[in-house]
């Protein structure tokens, strides 16, 4: 653990314990939390105490509660019908080190961090997630997570804001899924990742993140031909460049990826075959 200025720890079990001192920060899993020294950080605020339902599974979709863990996400069993949820376990092996974060990391930090490279958020972001935010006035409003990062580690929260779930509605579940990823290192974090969904009635999203500094989503009322789609991945979106990959090389690869997503979404269903490895 790297945090050297903290003096204060408190289990949150109520709304109103989530209220945050001077100083305080919320903690889920601390994977991230402890591994920065957060010198301005004197107080944390344990969240996983919330007597808040990891998951749920309803008629309208899948509800991911702040507690629930990466782990517990993949251990959810299919239900028929969703033939989306293979890209959460696919997501949890495009983050850096993939498992070895899984048991405490949660899918809600992964958002709430809103690194580039957060897989669990393009995964949510791809299946048209929606984060349930409560605020420290008491209100409550609802955000699409695709729209929440603002930058590579910044969003559009607020001090004091609590991310109290991510509803994933179930018309986006029964869509088919891919992912694909291209990484410096077999078990680096992701330079590039493309993720994209085809609905039942044909309608295709491409979400593209770890490449541009905000997710880039697309989306198309028919499936695009393979050239519109390489042309509108490359020609937008604010790819950057650090010590993962230039901006031109995720540029590059973003288009190739998103050509091999396309083919993923049209081609004959892979079950559980399906690659996330990428040689561009
Ligand atoms: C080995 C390793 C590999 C990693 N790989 C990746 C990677 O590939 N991509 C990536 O994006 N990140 C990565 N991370 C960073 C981080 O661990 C993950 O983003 C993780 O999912 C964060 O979840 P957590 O529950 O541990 O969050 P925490 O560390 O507990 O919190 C992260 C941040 O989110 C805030 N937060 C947490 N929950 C809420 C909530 N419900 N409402 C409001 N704010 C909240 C916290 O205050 C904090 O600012 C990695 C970390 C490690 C140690």
């Amino acid at each position: 653990m790297d945090l050297t200025a903290v003096t204060g720890y408190r289990r949150a079990t109520t709304r109103a314990d989530l209220a945050l001192a001077p100083g305080e920060t919320l903690v889920a899993g601390g994977t991230w939390v402890f591994s920065e020294p957060n010198r301005d950080v004197t107080g944390l605020v344990d969240l996983m105490t919330m007597p808040w339902e990891p998951i749920e599974v309803t008629d309208a979709g899948l509800r991911i509660g702040a507690t629930c863990t990466i782990a517990r996400l993949l251990e959810e069993p299919p239900v028929p019908g969703w033939r989306a949820q293979p890209l959460f376990d696919e997501a949890a092996n495009a983050l850096l080190a993939s498992f070895k974060i899984w048991n405490e990391a949660t899918v809600v930090g992964n958002v709430c961090r809103s690194f580039a490279a957060a897989a669990m958020l393009a995964a949510c972001a791809t299946l048209d997630g929606v984060a349930e935010i409560w605020a420290a006035d008491g209100s409550v409003r609802r955000e699409p997570v695709a729209s929440l990062p603002t930058g590579n580690g910044t969003n559009t929260l607020r001090a004091g804001d609590v991310v109290r779930a991510i509803d994933i509605p179930a018309a986006a579940l029964r869509g088919r899924t891919a992912l694909r990823k291209i990484a410096l290192a077999e078990l680096g974090r992701s330079g590039a990742v493309v993720t994209g969904r085809r609905d039942e009635d044909d309608a295709v999203t491409i979400v593209v993140t770890a490449a541009t500094l905000t997710p880039c989503v697309y989306s198309f009322p028919v499936p695009p031909s393979e050239a519109r789609l390489v042309e509108s991945v490359r020609s937008e979106g604010d790819f950057y460049t650090d010590a993962l990959g230039t901006e031109d090389w995720r540029r590059h690869v973003t288009g190739v990826l998103a050509a091999r997503v396309l083919a993923d979404l049209m081609g004959a269903d892979p079950g559980d075959d399906r690659r996330t490895e990428c040689t561009a």
